[in-house]
């Protein structure tokens, strides 16, 4: 587990940036973080970074969107999910289960009993000191990303 802080929304791209550079495919990311965190921003430069070209938003009507960048990204919003059996209907389990290309999450919490085995874990936080500070704390569940954190961790620290 590692945190970074961030100080504006530019700082948070260019963290996205640095973990778009780093993440493989098959990655499940679930991003957590109230209304406003900074979620949906992330996911932006994710894609941005991974090459996609269109419009990344929010998911929150739909429940998911797909775009292609150097491989496909699945973006989720469970926001206003209601059921489980919803996540079933939209094949969340066939993408999330073995994915191919990457799966990011936002509202991982609403179900948790839904989540894949193994996952990337992202918290933004308000720090509550600025407006615009945020708190990212980067962990993983399951065994498989254990070492991509810890790289990532180091790269991020130096890069940052
Ligand atoms: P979420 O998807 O978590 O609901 P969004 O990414 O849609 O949130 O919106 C985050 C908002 O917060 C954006 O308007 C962004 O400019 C603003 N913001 C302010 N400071 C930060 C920061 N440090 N990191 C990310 N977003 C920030
Ligand atoms: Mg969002």
């Amino acid at each position: 587990m590692f945190t970074c802080m961030t100080n504006s929304p530019e700082e948070t791209v260019h963290l996205a940036e640095l973990v778009g550079q780093k993440i493989r495919e098959g990655t499940v990311l679930c991003l957590e973080g109230d209304l406003g965190a900074g979620k949906t921003l992330f996911v932006q430069s994710l894609a941005r970074t991974l090459g996609v070209e269109g419009e990344v938003t929010s998911p929150t009507f739909n429940l998911m969107n797909v775009y292609e960048g150097i491989c496909r990204i699945y973006h989720f919003d469970l926001y206003r999910l209601e059921t489980e059996a919803e996540l079933d209907d939209i094949g969340f389990y066939e993408y999330t289960e073995e994915p191919e290309g990457i799966v990011v999450i936002e509202w991982p919490d609403k179900f948790p009993e839904s989540l894949p085995e193994d996952y990337v874990k992202v918290c933004i936080q308000r720090t509550g000191v600025t407006e615009e500070g945020r708190r990212l704390t980067f962990s993983c569940v399951g065994e498989r990303n254990q070492e991509f954190i810890k790289e990532l961790e180091s790269f991020v620290h130096t890069s940052h």
